[in-house]
């Protein structure tokens, strides 16, 4: 079957799965075969890999994209990579892969986004977008424009979550909050979530999938390779054939009319509030750290916790942002009297331990 009918198949949960990279003839074809049996709809595999620091695996390049194409002849699995620009996407076309996606990288530049709209004019194949590394709904929005005023094939849309400066618990935060604002924008985008790329370990996985599939996106694209472990790239991600079934055997399906993605209610505007509150901890947390480190350097430089005149500036700066976003005075005094409070006793914490 074509993968342009696949795509119109009103499958939910939609499955792609393969490795973060092609590696080898060999690792395409086993994971290929392996992932035939356990209800993939399409086989991903990056052949020209973004990645962020030089001298790192960064694909194999045109040759991979013909051991994905056996890999399609001997097992039936259609094929999507991620495509960068004009040049990539002709020799997909020119290969014969199925669907081709734009990953987060390059969503973030219109130039580029603009180049592979223009390789697909009037041409008959599906396009995937991720959403761009950073938190910018209209560029995503923009980017998707872009692709679908191009080619005739679908297009659908990509959740990886966005980047963020520091240490959190998800490789890229989910910000469900974008996601379903998307897809109040677009009502008829099909949005797919890639949890590998979110979570970037295995054991959060599932749980970034579950809620997914509760938020009532289309489906889920999950990095999955035939020796995890031996992976040249995002290792940690990705699942072997047989913990990706039995995943996706664990996942609860609701029915899509009482999901809250769809519907502009209640539910919805709830959803997009508990993704804030968590962000709002993770950011209180962060912090935290911060009051730590500072702890530490008053200890190490013999100085007292209480700075009353820094205190004082915080206050007012704090309360002045607070009064201009048009937050209640009270409830802002309460708010920093207790921040304050809390950064004392890490810092005290921190002091009292020895150096
Ligand atoms: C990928 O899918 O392997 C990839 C590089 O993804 P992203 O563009 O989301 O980082
Ligand atoms: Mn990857």
């Amino acid at each position: 079957m074509p993968a342009k009918e696949i795509l119109s198949e009103t499958t939910r949960p939609f499955i792609i799965s393969g490795p973060c990279s092609a590696e080898s003839q060999t690792q395409v074809l086993q994971t290929a075969q392996a992932l035939r049996e356990k209800g993939v709809h399409l086989m991903r595999a990056g052949v020209w890999k973004p990645r962020t620091r030089p001298n790192s695996f960064e694909g194999r390049g045109i040759e991979a994209l013909d051991w994905l194409i056996e890999a399609k002849q001997a097992t039936g699995l259609p094929v999507c990579t991620e495509v960068a620009n004009a040049q990539h996407v002709e020799a997909c076309l020119d290969k014969g892969i199925d669907v081709l996606w734009v990953g987060a990288r390059t969503t973030v530049s219109p130039f580029a986004v603009q180049e592979i709209a223009e390789a697909t004019r009037g041409l008959d194949i599906p396009v995937f977008v991720k959403n761009p590394m950073h938190a910018d709904l209209s560029l995503w929005i923009g980017a998707i424009e872009r692709i679908q005023s191009a080619t005739k094939g679908p297009v659908w849309a990509i959740h990886r979550g966005f980047s963020r400066y520091g240490k959190t618990e998800f490789r890229n935060a989910p910000m469900w909050e974008i996601a379903i604002a998307l897809q109040m924008a677009m009502p008829n985008l099909k949005v797919i979530c890639d949890p590998s790329h979110i979570a970037g370990k295995r054991d959060l996985i599932p749980s970034v999938a579950q809620k997914a599939m509760d938020l009532g996106m289309h489906g889920l694209m999950i990095e999955s390779h035939i020796d995890p472990e031996l992976a040249l790239s995002d290792a940690n991600q990705q699942l072997s054939p047989d913990a990706l079934s039995e995943l996706l055997n664990s996942l609860t399906i609701r029915n899509l009319q009482t999901e809250a993605i769809h519907t502009e209610n209640l539910d919805s505007l709830r959803l997009q509030m508990d993704s804030i509150d968590e962000q709002v901890i993770e950011l209180l947390n962060a912090r935290m750290q911060l009051a730590r480190e500072i702890g530490r350097y008053k200890r190490d430089h013999s100085m007292t916790i209480l700075q009353m005149k820094r205190w004082k500036e915080v206050f007012k700066t704090r309360g002045q942002w607070a009064k201009d976003a048009g937050l209640g005075p009270e409830f802002i005094a309460t708010y920093l009297e207790q921040v304050h409070k809390e950064s004392i006793r890490v810092q005290n914490e921190e002091m009292s331990k020895k150096k």
